[in-house]
């Protein structure tokens, strides 16, 4: 049974910076988007894809870039051959949207029904080894899964006006996980959730939300409240914190 790791890496991340197109005041050289951005001097989508390459039952993985992005990243990583010697990982090119970026990668791959598929965000570097097992196990077992946590702010239901948010309503915080990455399933699962979202034209902001609508029961296991999706400036500071410990 394969274990084949999608990493979406092909988002602009204009909350991280200014567009990545635009020149960086200090360098002159364009801004890198987000998943290029160096964390303790290293590219966060080097650290990510560092974390499922050190874990034995992977055994492919394809990351999702922006089609200009490819031959940088192709080059970055013959230099980590010694990090990735018996891994297999593919580059493809991305989409406009993310759901597109991990379509663009579940086209290509070729995998038996039982196959497990992973997905994590390329800007979620500190994901744990335990994690990436628990959600395999889980996707086994069930099908479908995902690492998620439990919430611990009250959570709003809200309607956006011009002026800012109005609450509507008040959810329940057990009746509520906050959905991280990886999230796994059997490839005949995945396959399945993305070829009905794509003839109907539903679009999600996660591969688990394609799983529901195709009437498959989605696990959850224990995330990490340190599994944070770098996406401002702060978070990067976070980041690096926890990478030093
Ligand atoms: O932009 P967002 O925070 O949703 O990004 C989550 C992940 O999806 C990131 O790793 C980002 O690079 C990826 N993504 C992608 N293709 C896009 C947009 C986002 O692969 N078109």
């Amino acid at each position: 049974m394969k274990v084949i790791v999608i990493i979406p890496a092909a988002g602009l991340g204009t909350r991280m910076a200014p567009m990545p197109s635009a020149l960086d005041a200090k360098t002159k050289k364009p801004h890198p988007s987000k998943q290029f951005t160096d964390l303790a001097g290293t590219p966060i989508l080097i650290h990510t894809l560092r974390k499922f390459a050190a874990v034995d039952a992977v055994t492919e993985i394809w990351i999702a870039l922006r089609e200009s992005e490819i031959e940088g990243f192709g080059e970055r990583l013959r230099k980590e051959k010694k990090d990735v010697p018996t891994k297999k990982v593919e580059l493809v090119i991305g989409g406009e949207h993310r759901q597109q970026s991990v379509a663009n990668a579940l086209n290509l791959i070729i995998a038996a029904p039982d196959d497990i598929i992973l997905v994590h965000d390329a800007v979620r570097p500190l994901v744990t080894p335990e994690i990436i097992h628990d959600v395999i196990e889980a996707a086994k077992k069930y099908g479908a899964a995902i690492a998620g946590l439990p919430a611990i702010d009250t959570v709003k239901q809200v309607e956006r006006t011009s002026e800012g948010a109005i609450v509507k309503a008040t959810i329940p915080r057990a009746g509520v996980v906050l959905a991280q990455t990886p999230q796994g399933f059997h490839y005949s699962v995945i396959k399945k959730a993305f070829d009905e979202a794509a003839a109907d034209g539903f679009s999600g902001t996660d591969e688990a939300s394609l799983a529901e609508r195709s009437g498959h029961e989605v696990a959850v296991v224990m995330g990490s409240p340190r599994n944070i999706k770098i996406t401002t400036p702060a978070d990067m500071e976070l980041a690096e914190f926890y990478l030093r410990k």
